[in-house]
């Protein structure tokens, strides 16, 4: 804990932690070691991790990377933080993510960007170390942090481990508790470990999750030891490669690495599939009109009086403008703005509810598959390894958007699915591949995950 600490406190010009607890690292990691002595050691004791500022921890200022909740201090604890602190690990701090987990290179957080600590061969210019949970991303990548929590409403835990080369799995929606976590889409909003290593993942996850009556979507599923499935191999697996993934643009070297990857797992006993997952191309802009109607209607509860900011105004409506308006960054407002359209009347059933058929299609095209006897998916994690700083964040959103392009189906259809380092570009950067599995069937991504790392 205390070199993690120290670590922290040279590398703060990462801009990865919004907010250090020392005092209490140090408190519950002496906790830790008297347990220890004790011979009573718990499964994460003293392990040292980075929590993500979405997860309300009790006592501690929780912003979701905005400033319309600077200031609040949550007096509960999110069900995944509780079960990881249940079973002895320390919190560092609070790390850095988009507001309230919008975007896909931490430049919306209200409070500045995180630089990744990768840079490109030969050039010392900053770049972007994915997001929503770039905080956790670029701590795990530069040793800040032992793991972290992330969660992933479109791919914030994938693409940013893809772009950090750090392992990230979102689990399938309802193994952890959304309860305490500050919601962005509720319908696809789910948490998850990034970690260096596939095994560090497993042994996070089986703390994380967990049935959790606080949350009605959370599975009432007792949780394996996701530990003992790496190192288990996939002979005998047939693993499917959906021929839609193959994007108009992708640059060759994501098509040669998701080859290579290929032949990994049949070099080490899988059989490769070709497979169809044909409403692959409708999931992009399908997420980009469910996970902001979901948005606007959780946003709603930020009205100067429940939390964080107040801004004064000459009667209550006033205030509550007021608030909203300088409480709120570019990307939330523009997604609010998208939100509320999308299920006005008029609009939502041209809009809302023909995304959410969409959606239901996507989710039978993986049945299909699974039912075809397809036992995990590998696809590239991400279009592109990471870009600089300034890049994208300037440009047309939707630029920002296509990032999402091979996470967002996931989401979508309720998935498993893993993000594990699989290569380099022509650069030197880190490239990661995808595995999906079927639902509740994060075993098997462990397991194949460990082939490729
Ligand atoms: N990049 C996507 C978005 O901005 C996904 C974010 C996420 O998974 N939280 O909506």
């Amino acid at each position: 804990t205390q070199a993690h600490l120290d670590a922290m406190a040279k590398a703060r010009s990462l801009n990865a932690y919004l907010l250090e607890t020392p005092e209490r690292a140090l408190a519950m990691a002496d906790k830790a070691d008297s347990k220890i002595a004790a011979g009573e050691a718990r499964p994460l004791e003293g392990i040292p991790l980075g929590i993500k500022d979405l997860f309300c921890t009790d006592g501690v200022e929780t912003t979701a990377g905005s400033k319309i909740l600077k200031g609040f201090e949550p007096h509960y604890e999110s069900a995944v933080s509780a079960n990881l602190w249940r079973d002895g690990a320390v919190m560092l701090g609070k790390l850095n993510l988009d507001e309230f987990a919008m975007g896909s290179s931490n430049e919306t957080s209200a409070f500045g960007n995180v630089i990744s600590p990768w840079r490109r061969k030969g050039s010392e210019a900053p770049l972007v170390p994915g997001g929503s949970s770039g905080g956790s991303a670029a701590a795990v990548a530069a040793r800040l942090c032992l793991g972290a929590t992330a969660t992933d409403t479109g791919g914030s835990i994938r693409q940013p481990a893809a772009f950090t080369g750090t392992v990230g799995i979102k689990p399938t929606y309802g193994r952890c508790s959304r309860w305490g976590t500050v919601a962005f889409a509720s319908s696809l909003d789910q948490a998850g470990p990034i970690a260096r290593t596939v095994r560090d993942c497993a042994i996070l996850l089986t703390s994380m999750s967990g049935p959790d009556p606080r949350d009605t979507t959370c599975a009432d599923l007792a949780v394996p030891d996701f530990e003992t499935s790496v190192g288990r191999g996939v002979k005998g697996l047939t693993i499917g490669i959906p021929k839609e993934y193959r994007v108009d643009g992708m640059p060759a070297e994501i098509q040669k690495l998701w080859d290579e990857g290929a032949a990994w797992l049949k070099a080490a006993g899988a059989t490769i599939k070709e497979i169809s997952l044909p409403h692959t191309s409708y999931a992009l802009p399908a997420y980009y009109i469910v996970a902001p109607a979901e948005a606007s209607s959780n946003l709603a509860r930020y009205d100067g009086v429940r939390y964080g900011l107040r801004v004064p105004g000459k009667d209550i409506a006033g205030m509550y403008e007021n608030t909203r308006a300088a409480g709120f960054g570019r990307e939330v407002k523009r997604r609010i703005m998208i939100g509320t359209y999308v299920l006005s009347a008029g609009y939502y059933d041209a809009y809302y509810v023909r995304a959410q058929k969409i959606r239901t299609l996507i989710k039978r095209d993986f049945e299909a598959a699974y039912a075809d006897g397809v036992d995990a998916i590998l696809t590239p994690a991400t279009p592109s390894a990471a870009f600089g700083i300034g890049e994208k964040a300037n440009a047309d959103p939707v630029e920002m958007y296509l990032n999402d392009v091979f996470t967002v189906t996931v989401n979508m259809a309720g998935l498993p699915g893993i993000a594990v380092p699989a290569g380099f570009d022509s650069q030197g950067l880190p490239l990661g591949l995808q595995l999906i599995g079927r639902p509740f069937d994060e075993e098997t991504l462990f397991a194949a995950a460990q082939v490729i790392e």
